[in-house]
């Protein structure tokens, strides 16, 4: 039986990983370190090369890669939202 129509919610970190690693011809942006979630038809990022997700803050587009990358993994939307929630009201209290 399918579920969650075979969808996955990772929780990301907009953060920048390696300060080495810039677009050509563009300054290194820096993250801005608020956690957001990507919707993925994969339940296993691990050998995809590319996965790009969306800041809404800051509008970078992270790569999710589990290597380099801290990625918490959901099964439902909801989970996903209050937890990313809980991270980014944390933060701002100063956790
Ligand atoms: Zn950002």
């Amino acid at each position: 039986m399918e579920k969650n129509n075979g969808r996955t919610y990772w929780v990301f970190r907009c953060e920048t990983l390696h300060p080495n690693q810039r677009p050509l011809g563009r300054k290194m942006s820096e993250g801005c370190n608020t956690w957001g979630v990507k919707s993925s038809k994969y339940s296993d990022l691990g050998g995809l090369a590319d996965v790009q997700a969306n800041c809404k803050v800051c509008s970078r587009k992270p790569r999710l890669q589990p290597k380099t990358r801290l990625l918490y993994r959901f099964d439902t939307k909801d989970s996903a939202d209050a937890f990313c929630h809980q991270m980014n009201t944390q933060e701002k209290e100063g956790f």
